[in-house]
């Protein structure tokens, strides 16, 4: 296949690092986390979500709608809720884990 589209070219040649990025351990990701969380009402936005009360009071992730690694900046309107379900399922739905 020797035409790749962009998006698997740029994780060819960009390989996710073996430990994870120190920006998620930073202050400044987990205000933001907190503060998409909060905006989000402490639940999942997806409306497909199977988890009882999409995860309301259980563990949530903000996730980077655009990943950092392919260029997503850490703001607000770049975040967005989702219980563990759902992300598992936004990133294998992109073919690739975390
Ligand atoms: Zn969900």
């Amino acid at each position: 296949m020797p035409n790749r589209p962009p998006a698997l070219r740029f994780f060819r040649d960009h390989p996710k690092p073996k430990t994870a990025d120190p920006f998620y351990l930073s202050p400044e990701w987990k205000a933001l986390a907190a503060a998409a969380k909060k905006r989000d009402g402490y639940r999942c936005i997806r409306a497909s979500c199977p988890t009882p009360e999409r995860g309301k009071g259980g563990r949530l992730i903000a996730n980077h709608k655009t990943p950092r690694r392919a260029g997503g900046v850490d703001r607000l309107d770049n975040l967005e809720t989702l219980c563990p379900t759902c992300d598992a399922r936004f990133h294998r739905d992109k073919g690739r884990a975390r």
